[in-house]
């Protein structure tokens, strides 16, 4: 059995998958979905020539020094109005915030610059106002156009929509879009000394941690997540979950332990006689073992047992595959570059230490954060932050800079 390097492991789990199918959602149950389709503004943004602020739309050439005067008020310009009143030399319209400028003005002064000071709610506006300085052609005018053109692509398919994606989307008044289903990821744990969080313990027993770190892991993944359970070491426990998961359509599923070179590991001989199963050692550490292959034609991914290597197999190759299967480019958006605020070591596979990041003199620096035993939950706890020690490196020293994901 050779060593796959961890970029070999992930681009064969990769070639496997492709993106789950789109639906076309109402823009309000789209927060966390990945877009489908490229997005084309079919008008300019903004819509209008609008003002930045409240005050009084005039022509800039009338409030130049010499020019300054008192100017006539001849409309009044709320936001959601139609000014259809032309401004001529001398005269202005007070105008809010978002209200279109009104032809003839090319810029506007604000409120609190004018002598006019009556700004509570409900006060009408005033016949004349003095500005008290001048101001720029264009000054406090958002220019029709000038954030996106009609007809320009604004968002491209395989962009996850966050908050901020989905503001612009309304702005262009897109009600429903074409969007990718969420992956239906089922995850299953093994092992005979499994207990649920809250059985009493038993001798030689421990509770299932990793069905609740990978469950968190999975939804936050943005994945639909479908628990199977835990699973003892027995042959018919883990083909019934396993069928359960065939069963209900999972896009992918998950187990973790039961795939190593123990007696009582099923898992792995299971999913090879209802489908296939590589059994991989990759050159990394902690998490050596890995199984891949499918069950009944949906791609399984099989993580070690232990609870570190179980968090860290997630992150380095379930987390690209969630990514793969929910329209997104996977590994697009990771790494930081930090320095070492301590020597480390490895034994020459691509380790993942998890470490503590702290600002000092305005950079980020890494400090283990405890042992590196791949049972070592308090750690990981206190971790931040995992950082990436390339293979073939065995030492590193104090001030190197290497690669850090962010927990
Ligand atoms: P295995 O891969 O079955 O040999 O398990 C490796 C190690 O991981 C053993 O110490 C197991 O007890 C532990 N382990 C396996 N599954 C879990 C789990 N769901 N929660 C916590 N520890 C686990
Ligand atoms: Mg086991």
């Amino acid at each position: 059995m050779s060593l796959l390097s961890v970029a070999e492991a992930r681009e064969r789990i990769l070639s496997q998958l492709q993106a789950v199918p789109s639906e076309t959602l109402p823009l309000a149950e789209c927060a966390g979905r990945v877009l489908a389709e490229d997005i084309r503004a079919a008008t300019d943004l903004p819509l209008f020539d609008n003002s930045s602020m409240d005050g009084f739309a005039v022509r800039s050439e009338d409030l130049l020094d010499g020019n300054a005067r008192a100017l006539r008020v001849v409309a009044d310009i709320p936001a959601g109005s139609h000014p259809t009143v032309t401004i001529a030399s001398g005269q202005a319209a007070r105008i809010m915030t978002g209200a279109p400028l009104p032809p003839g003005a090319d810029a506007v002064i604000p409120v609190e610059d004018t002598d006019f000071q009556m700004r509570a709610a409900g006060t009408p506006a005033p016949e004349s106002v003095l500005p008290r300085r001048a101001v720029q052609r264009g000054e406090n005018v958002r220019p029709r156009g000038a954030d996106v053109k009609a007809g320009e692509t604004v968002l491209n398919a395989g962009r996850r929509l966050r908050p901020q994606e989905l503001g612009l989307l309304a702005t262009l008044g897109l009600p429903h879009v074409s969007v990718h289903r969420r992956p239906r990821v089922a995850l299953l744990s093994s092992g005979d000394e499994l207990l649920a969080v809250d059985a009493p313990l038993e001798p030689g027993k421990i509770h299932d941690s990793n069905s609740y770190v990978l469950a968190a892991l999975i939804e936050a993944a943005g994945a639909q997540l479908f628990r199977l359970g835990v699973a003892p070491d027995r042959r018919e426990a883990v083909e019934a979950l396993l069928e359960e998961a065939a069963r209900s359509k999972a896009d992918l599923i998950i187990s973790s332990a039961g795939v190593s070179v123990g007696a009582f590991d099923f898992v792995k001989e299971v999913v090879d006689s209802n489908g296939s199963l590589d059994f991989w050692r990759v050159n990394m550490r902690p998490g050596k073992p890995l199984a891949f292959g499918e069950y009944r034609g949906v791609p399984f991914i099989g993580l070690p047992g232990n609870p570190i290597s179980a968090f860290v197999g997630f992150h380095v190759f379930v987390q690209p595959a969630i990514d793969r299967l929910s329209g997104l480019p996977p590994m697009a958006h990771r790494g930081l570059r930090v320095r070492l605020g301590e020597p480390v070591e490895s034994d020459g596979r691509e380790s993942y230490l998890r470490a503590e990041l702290r600002e000092q003199d305005g950079a980020l620096v890494a400090f283990l954060s405890g042992h590196q035993g791949s049972a070592n939950l308090p750690a990981l706890v206190r971790a931040n932050a995992l950082l990436i020690i390339p293979a073939g490196v065995k030492s590193a020293p104090a001030g190197r800079e290497v690669e850090a994901w962010m927990l």
